[in-house]
């Protein structure tokens, strides 16, 4: 990493409010490399009058940035996508510093974090409307869409730069203005964006940053600030429940990006090549730690065995280690995630499910996990229904449809799945019984700034991305007309 990366974001006055960067008023809280446990960064940590602080910015600056041409709007989120991409090293660097991933995932994320500017910078001159009349005649009807008001943006540690940038660019697009609470685990990239944002000609107030240990602090104080009128949430269930729960009280408008179990089917005809690079996509990007990652591997039992070798092979040659030494998978996020991973491969294995595949950890203190696949997974053990956030692959074989289905669906979740069939319409067949809200057909990543990211059940509400993300952050009038 470039010497000086860190202290030149200034992390100890890390909160930018009203384009000022300050210090928090709880002082000051610690960020670790989770490959070298080691601390890298002290940043600001706010209290419950920063985070008000933030709301008063964000509202006073709302009707000057609703106000002005969406063009102007645009433009200033084209020069951010530039921008990101002129710096996708240094933010690349950061994210592999807080978060641990690899360089390759860390700069995977930047330019897709990047194209959320550019996608929301194109859909940001689309403004578009109703006309209609009344169907018993005499009166028309206007429909048009404003922008919901200062938004709340809670972002998690797993992708610390598209999570942000998904929900900043559809609220800038639509004319929102924002406060925005980053994970504790990963300030850094956060601030670095939000910098950059001021450098692309966002107006100091329309994007204002609260790091913070007290997640419950700051985010309740927005809830139940009558100025704040929309939040978008992503990350666990529970918390994006709690949030519901706190929303309903001011009937706050929610997007809601939760938890899911992503399986991943086989089918006998599958081209097993493509499906083993497909698993090796959606299960080990940022070392398993992503919501859209294949939690539970569905294998036709004709092709089971040889999708089990050939996929155990690839597992054991991965490369683990810090994100700096060139590895492939990095460490997971914390002592307490690899204690629950260790913890379900153990409840596993005791119920029957066999080691097919492990790679090799390095000696380190580092908080790393082997990438594992597990064959003989009975339909029942836990490490299929929890979402294992980390790098392990459970295999079952399935022969009839109709119980595979039921498996698939017999879940709370219902983010992402994946199919892999050879016959196209035999697979969309299959996805389009799937209860999740994407589906990758022969294909292991759905993430598309130009597709509607979301999920069902209690995988969220809303979506990200998409002319329907920039729809989140919308409300709609109309205007009833007699002429
Ligand atoms: P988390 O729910 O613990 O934290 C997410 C954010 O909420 C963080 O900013 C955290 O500080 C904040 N938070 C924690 N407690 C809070 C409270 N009481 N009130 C308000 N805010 C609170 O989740 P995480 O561990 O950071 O992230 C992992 C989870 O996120 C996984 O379940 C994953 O599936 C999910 N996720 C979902 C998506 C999606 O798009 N659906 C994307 C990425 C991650």
């Amino acid at each position: 990493m470039r010497t000086g990366l860190i202290e030149a974001l200034d992390p100890t006055r890390g909160l930018i409010i009203g384009g000022e960067h300050r210090r928090g008023g709880a002082g000051l809280f610690d960020v670790e490399d989770p490959a070298h446990r080691r601390v890298v960064a002290a940043v600001a940590d706010a209290d419950t009058r920063d985070a008000t602080a933030a709301v008063d910015a964000a509202h006073a600056a709302f009707d000057g940035w609703r106000a002005l041409a969406p063009r102007a709007r645009s433009e200033i989120l084209h020069r951010a996508h530039a921008l990101m991409l002129r710096d996708a090293d240094d933010l690349a660097a950061l994210i592999t510093v807080e978060n641990g991933k690899s360089l390759a995932d860390a700069r995977g994320e930047v330019v897709y974090a990047a194209e959320f500017f550019r996608w929301f910078a194109e859909e940001a001159v689309r403004t578009g409307g109703d006309y209609g009349s009344s169907p018993a005649g005499g009166t028309r009807t206007l429909v048009t869409h404003r922008p919901v008001g200062v938004a709340a943006l809670v972002t998690p540690w797993n992708f610390p730069a598209a999570m942000a940038t998904r929900k900043i660019a559809p609220a800038l697009a639509a004319g929102c203005t924002v406060v925005l609470k980053p994970a504790a685990e990963t300030p850094l990239t956060a601030i670095a964006v939000v910098r950059l944002l001021a450098e692309a000609g966002v107006p100091a107030g329309v994007v204002n940053l609260v790091p913070s240990t007290d997640a419950g602090a700051i985010v309740g104080t927005w809830l139940a600030d009558p100025r704040v009128r929309k939040i978008s949430f992503t990350g666990s269930t529970r918390v994006g429940q709690l949030l519901l729960r706190q929303a309903a009280d001011r009937v706050v408008k929610t997007s809601m990006e939760l938890g899911g179990n992503a399986p991943f089917v086989v089918t006998a005809d599958a081209d097993l090549d493509a499906a083993v690079e497909g698993a090796l996509v959606a299960k080990f990007r940022g070392g398993g730690q992503a919501c859209t990652a294949a939690n539970r591997f569905y294998v036709h039992a004709d092709v089971v065995s040889e999708f089990t070798a050939r996929f155990g092979a690839r597992v054991e040659a991965l490369t683990v280690g810090p994100a700096d030494g060139g590895a492939e998978i990095g460490p997971l996020i914390s002592g307490a995630a690899v204690d629950r991973v260790t913890a379900l491969v153990q409840d596993a294995v005791a119920a029957g499910a066999r080691v097919a595949a492990t790679a090799a950890v390095p000696e380190s203190k580092g908080w790393f996990v082997a990438p594992t696949v597990l064959a003989d997974v009975p339909v029942d053990a836990a490490i299929l229904d929890e979402e294992i956030f980390g790098p392990v692959a459970p295999i079952v074989a399935w022969t009839d449809e109709e119980e595979l289905l039921r498996w698939v669906n017999d879940t709370e979740m219902g983010l992402a799945a994946y199919v892999y069939a050879g016959d196209l319409g035999r697979a969309l067949h299959l996805a389009e019984r799937i209860e999740a809200g994407m589906v990758g057909v022969n294909r292991g990543l759905v993430s598309d700034p130009a597709a509607p990211f979301g999920g069902v059940k209690q995988s969220g509400i809303g979506r990200e991305g998409a002319r329907a993300g920039l729809e989140e952050f919308c409300e709609t009038q109309y205007f009833s007309v007699a002429w």
